[in-house]
Formats: C-alpha cells, structure tokens, sequence
C-alpha cells in the first residue's frame, strides 16, 4: 500500500455511511426501506445474524423473503456482503440464491460477497436448538430453530468454523475433527441426541462450500477500498434493538447484536463510523416469539390488527404476538440505536381504528415510569394507555404528507415528539413506490 493509499482518520469520518436498523422487536419493515434506500448507496452489507429472520421485499421481481442475502441483491450493479458478524446456514444460502435466480434475479461474485470470517451454521446446530428446545419444554425461548444461538455460542466458545477455511483443506480436516468430537460429546451426553459423522459434515460442507467458494474474501478490505473510493455504504440490521444481545429483553433476545453501533465490527471495517442510522419504527408493535411484551393484545382485538397487518412471520410463518404502539420500548430503541431519523411504517395498517391507542408509560410495582427496565421488571410491567382520533379512510394512495388526514398527521407528530427523533419517512403501503418522503 502507498501512501496515497492510506485512508487516514479523517476520511473514514466523512466516509458515507447508514445503517438501517429496527427499533423494536424486529419485523418493522427494514427490508421495504433498504430496498427503496439502497438505491442510493453502492454497497450494502448484512452484518449480524443469520437465516432466522425474513425480510419481505415486494418489487419489480415479485415478492420475496430474504432470510440471508442483503436487500440490494435485486440490483445488479450493488455489491451485496454477509459480514463477519454474521452466521451462514450454506444450504440455506445456497437455495436462497437458486430461489432469486429462478425469478431473474441476477447473482454473481460481482455482486454478492461472503466474509471469510464468517461463522459455518452446521447441521448440528440446527440440531441442538431442536434438542434444547425441547429440553426447555413448557419455558422455551422461542428460539426459530435455525441453529443460530448454538452456532453463536460456538463463536465465542471458539469452536466456529469460518468460511475461510474452505480454502485451507489441511486446517479444516482437523478442525471439523476436533470440533465435531466436543459437539458430539454434547449431543450424545447432555441431550442424548445421535452423534454427527465426520464424513457426512465433510460432504455438506464440500456440497455447499463449493458453491459458495467464488464468492468469499476480506470484506473488511474490500470496504475500506470501497469507502477511499468515495462508495457510499448501507448497513442492513436484522431484527431490532429489543432483541439486542446486550441491551434487549435477555434471555428472550438473539445471539447478535443489531444494533447500528455493531455495524462497523461485523462487517470488517471497526475504523468506519456509522453516519446516518435510519431507525424503523412500526405503527403499532409486533413481536415474534417468547418474552415481557407489554402492550400484548389478545382475542379479537389481537385477530383484527394481525389480519390488518399480515402479521405472520416471514422466516417461519407464525402468527406474530401484536399490541398498540409502545413508546417506552420504542423510545429506548431509538436511543440504543442511536437514530438520526425514523422511518414510520405501516401507518396504513392503522386505518380500520376509529381511535389509536398508544401506550405511553408503564406501571411498575405501582410507579409511574417513561424508562424502560430491566428484564425481569419488565415482566411487571403494565401498560399506561391513551387514544388518538383514528383517521377512518384508506391512506394507501397517499404520496404527500400534506395529503394525509389531519388525523393521521397528528398521530405521526406525536410519535416524533415522544420519541425525539425526526420522522423523515411514513409507509403506508408495502411496495417501493407506497411512502411518503417528510
Ligand atoms: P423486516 O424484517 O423488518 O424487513 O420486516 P418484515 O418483512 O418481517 O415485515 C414487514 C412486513 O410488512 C412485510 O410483509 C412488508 O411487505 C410489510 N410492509 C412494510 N411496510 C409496509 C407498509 O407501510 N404497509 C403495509 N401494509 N405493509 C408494509
């Protein structure tokens, strides 16, 4: 590298760089946003997690759910990057891309990137999820099955195998061997499971490992390169803030961390900031899976909003807990990520209401608060409510904020205030062209 290569601390604070991320429990609508954001930016790279989430993308292709593959992918001339933070089911990713190609989709190493520190999901991953769930029986965390705390824990265990290794025969032969030993005491002894044989872990990981092989390099390297090239970069979050390993509702959180602030570790480049965070926030609140969910609604009042709202998940089909908007989570979302603006989507969703209900504080133990607790308070926690006029008219034609019913208005500027941050999107629709630039 010369000189004039180096890319010194002052650039990579003006390098352009957004991360779009959610603000609850995950299902916002970020991938409509990087779908419709992305266009603007040349290079957009996943950073965390891996296929147990779904991002519902209706475009010009059709409609698809990405569970791995970056919401640019339906842009040929974007480069698309799992990051090192993320865990990568290979089978997985390998039907995601057949799947894509099917619709026309156009995927190639000019536009699809692997980190080579990215974590192997294994079939025995998937495996001890089933076999710990099970074991959790009545007290299960909701986990989705797809093998992603027990491949994260491996991570930290240091006990991954990394996509890299594909390239290094020698290295990965005894790897998977000493790995595969510690796995199957796990298997065999603690769960009384069938042990994994290290012929077949060895073909799954040749069958899909050459596929993939074109595709994996230094992302960390190919970003810096990237952002000294004036490249503009998006960050693209799975899940939300409430689901933060460190800062959501522990233990019913995942593995990783979606937070904007994370951005920069798992995709390669901890020397890059993050400039702009879109935070998603949705008009009401959804939440799949277990854990405190405080503005839970139930019967009929939870079938009508989850019918209004397709409230199913993508990854997986359940029908998603639901409730009024909360603020406290929210609030406390906005900040752990850090937002610079907020994306409001979904309004549409809301027009059946004649009034909104919003929940703005909790009761704890008897006390008022605005701040959001700790986990195991949060089980107490009960919701302070209040209403807003609903608007009682499709809004989903709507392309102006002026255009919107004062109503509608009303509710949007509440929200802002409460939350403290401004609302520079409103969706009220789920395909590229149903939003509302404020
Ligand atoms: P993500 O994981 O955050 O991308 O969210 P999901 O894809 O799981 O959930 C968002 C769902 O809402 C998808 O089915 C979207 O197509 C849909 N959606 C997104 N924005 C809007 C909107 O403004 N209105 C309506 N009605 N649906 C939307």
């Amino acid at each position: 590298m010369t000189n004039k290569d180096c890319f010194n601390s002052t650039d990579k604070r003006r390098a352009d760089t957004c991360a779009i991320v959610g603000v609850n429990w995950g299902d916002e609508g970020k991938g409509r946003m990087v779908d419709l954001v992305a266009e603007d930016y040349d290079v957009i790279v996943r950073y965390q997690g891996g296929n147990n989430a779904g991002h519902t993308i209706k475009n010009d292709c059709g409609t698809f759910a990405l569970n791995l593959l970056p919401s640019g992918i339906f842009r040929h001339e974007k480069m698309n990057i799992l990051g090192n933070g993320m865990v990568v089911d290979i089978r997985h990713l390998c039907g995601e891309i057949e799947k894509l190609r099917a619709a026309g989709v156009q995927i190639d190493p000019e536009n699809l990137m692997i980190s080579e520190r990215a974590i192997i999901v294994m079939p025995y991953h998937v495996a001890l999820d089933g076999l710990e769930e099970t074991r959790l029986s009545d007290r299960p965390y909701g986990s989705t099955k797809r093998g992603i705390a027990p491949v994260y824990g491996d991570k930290y265990m240091k006990k991954g195998i990394m996509m890299g290794e594909l390239f290094e025969r020698e290295e990965l032969l005894s790897h998977l061997k000493d790995v595969l030993e510690f796995k199957n005491l796990q298997i065999t002894g603690v769960y009384g499971g069938e042990p994994f044989a290290f012929d077949e872990m060895l073909e799954y990981l040749d069958t899909y490992g050459d596929i993939l092989k074109p595709y994996i390099g230094d992302t960390g390297a190919y970003l810096r390169k990237a952002a000294l090239d004036g490249k503009k970069i998006l960050y693209e979050a799975q899940l939300g803030a409430l689901r933060d390993i460190d800062f959501g509702i522990y233990p019913y959180t995942s593995s990783s961390s979606p937070l904007a602030a994370y951005a920069p570790i798992g995709s390669g480049t901890p020397d890059i900031p993050v400039n702009r965070v879109i935070g998603i926030v949705k008009a009401y609140s959804s939440c799949v899976g277990e854990g405190p969910f405080t503005c839970e609604w139930h019967g009929k009042q939870a079938e009508e909003l989850r019918e209004a709202g397709g409230e199913y998940g993508a990854a997986t089909g359940r029908p998603r807990r639901v409730g009024p908007i909360d603020i406290v989570a929210t609030r406390y979302g906005v900040n752990m990520q850090g937002a610079t603006e907020i994306a409001l989507t979904k309004l549409d969703v809301l027009s059946y209401m004649k009034e909104i209900p919003i929940c703005i504080e909790y009761e704890i133990d008897g006390k008022i608060t605005g701040e959001f607790p700790f986990p195991a308070k949060l089980e107490r926690a009960k919701p302070v409510m209040m209403t807003m006029p609903g608007w009682g008219v499709d809004i989903s034609g709507i392309r102006k904020y002026e255009d919107l019913p004062e109503t509608a208005r009303n509710y949007v500027e509440f929200v802002e205030k409460q939350l403290g941050c401004r609302i520079s999107f409103v969706s009220v629709g789920p395909g590229r062209e149903e939003i509302i630039f404020r």
